[in-house]
């Protein structure tokens, strides 16, 4: 018998209402490990109650002492219990131990990070622009947050939304992806002793079922989703009928530029970590690289040496460089959009092909990929692949590096390498993303927002407004002076 993991709903474990199960594959064996309860409308009306009942307490709703000492019990919770969160992510999406650990031992740094943010919120007075009247911003929570999150990290995908949520003064109920829901269970399930009932809950389930029925439901006030461009579209579709915000964390064809004065032995480490190290299953994934002419063929040359003797395997050991890929229809979209790109015309300077590890036949594994000469309005380049695959190609001036980066419908992430500071800085101005990294990539932290422009979505989150988006403005009137006769005038 496979593990089952239910609901967790007002603090309790709780079956589906509808006796459904979704099967939940091990993507380094291929065979089914757990199952997961496939939610509907009357399990999401439950979590729906529960968090609309706990958001409301004046102990949570008013209380913001209350706020932050639960975020920092939460904080301290984590970092006591995180190992036993690592092997069911893993076991979900086939991520390396070494950076789901990584991920693990800093999610109680997002929650005490926004418990501290909590307390150092100011009551904001306005200045009118009228006599005998003052004003002054009240902040009010949404009541109940949709939480919706894709496979690739669960937990630390949660962190960014439940963590400011809360600290807002809301109550969550969290969507996990169908492929990938054991972490965010055992996460409820672990959190239950600090947490108030109803505070966090989870429903397990399809997009277009439970995630649907969230997105749709009355009382949940805001959504906040991180996924594909397609799901996105539609929750904000169901969302715009419900007349509620949305904040969309989609999908990205990060350009990474390297001038020729670049310093190269960073540039290859922050190009082999933005696309290859989680298998180019990041929101971030610097897989568009545009390099000058002048140093293109040395610096393929050394990316090429590095992959050769990365090892495949288990993703749970440590000493595993390359997992399997996170689920089958993952697999099978990263190898047809191989194949399509190899009947366009792409030359393939490594990998491009599936790889069979010993131990592990069924596992979804692929060769690290490096494709050049790609076509610009070719698929492979302008479309996410969300997989281990860097597409080359070589400029000569910086307005064709700029423009070559500019052209896509994308916009999440890019990243500079110069030596020239001034440069570098005038470049990444002039990038159309979300967030720029110069001389650097794929750090996050709770100080800096992250999000979109373009189709990669929009809304941010992290950053210093992170807790001010998970709530209303209200402003609140005194009037100083007698009212005025209305009809004297
Ligand atoms: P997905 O859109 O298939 O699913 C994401 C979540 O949305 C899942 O929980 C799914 O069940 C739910 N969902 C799907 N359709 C829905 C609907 N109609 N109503 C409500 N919920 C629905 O995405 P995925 O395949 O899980 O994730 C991969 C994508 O996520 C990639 O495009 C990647 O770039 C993106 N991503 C973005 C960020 C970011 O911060 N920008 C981070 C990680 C992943």
């Amino acid at each position: 018998m496979h593990p089952k993991f239910q609901h967790f709903i007002d603090g309790q474990s709780v079956s589906p209402q509808n006796g459904d199960w979704i099967d939940s594959i091990n993507p380094a064996t291929g065979a089914v490990w757990a199952q997961f309860a496939r939610g509907n409308a009357a399990d999401v009306a439950g979590a729906v109650r529960a968090a609309n009942t706990a958001c409301n307490r004046p102990d949570w709703r008013d209380d913001s002492a209350n706020r932050s000492a639960v975020l920092h019990a939460i904080a301290d919770h984590l970092d006591k219990n995180f190992e036993q969160l690592i092997e069911m992510e893993i076991n979900d999406n086939g991520k390396r131990i070494r950076e789901v650990r990584a991920q693990m031992a800093g999610l109680g740094g997002w929650y005490r990070h926004f418990a501290m943010a909590l307390a150092d919120m100011q009551v904001e007075k306005l200045s009118l622009d009228q006599p005998g009247v003052s004003a002054h911003l009240e902040l009010m929570p949404f009541g109940v947050v949709g939480a919706i999150t894709a496979w690739n990290s669960p937990l630390m995908i949660a962190a960014w939304k439940v963590a400011p949520a809360l600290a807002a003064g809301n109550a969550v109920i969290i969507k996990p992806s169908e492929m990938a829901s054991a972490s965010s269970v055992v996460f409820a399930e672990l959190l239950a002793p600090v947490v108030p009932n109803g505070l966090i809950n989870v429903i397990t389930g399809y997009g277009h079922e439970a995630g649907a029925a969230i997105v749709a439901a009355d009382a949940v006030r805001k959504v906040t989703f991180t996924g594909s461009e397609i799901g996105g579209a539609k929750v904000a579709g169901t969302a715009a009928e419900h007349v509620k915000p949305v904040t969309l964390e989609l999908g990205g064809k990060s350009p990474q530029i390297v001038f020729a004065d670049a310093n190269l032995e960073n540039a290859l480490n922050g190009v082999l970590s933005g696309i290859f190290l989680s298998n180019g299953q990041t929101c971030v994934a610097g897989s568009r690289l545009i390099i000058h002419n002048s140093i293109r063929d040395d610096f393929l040359r050394r990316l090429q040496s590095n992959l050769e003797s990365l090892r495949y395997g288990d993703p749970l050991r440590d000493d595993t460089d390359i997992g399997p890929i996170a689920n089958k229809p993952q697999f099978d979209k990263i190898l047809a959009m191989l194949d399509r790109a190899k009947q366009a015309g792409a030359d393939i300077l490594a990998g491009g092909h599936k790889v069979t590890v010993e131990g592990f036949e069924n596992g979804f594994f692929i060769a690290p990929t490096i494709l050049q000469n790609v076509a610009t309005d070719s698929e492979i380049w302008q479309e996410e692949v969300f997989g281990p695959v860097l597409c080359v190609n070589g400029f000569e001036t910086t307005a064709d590096a700029i423009n070559m980066a500019n052209d896509s419908h994308y916009g999440l992430a890019a990243g500079v390498w110069s030596s020239d500071a001034e440069f570098a800085k005038d470049v990444a101005s002039r990038v159309h993303a979300g967030t720029v990294y110069i001389n650097h990539y794929r750090s996050v932290s709770a100080c800096a927002p992250v999000g979109g422009v373009k189709r990669s979505g929009y809304g941010r989150e992290l950053g210093p407004n992170a807790i001010r988006d998970f709530m209303q403005e209200k402003a609140v009137w005194q009037g100083d002076a007698p009212m005025p006769d209305p009809y004297a005038q």
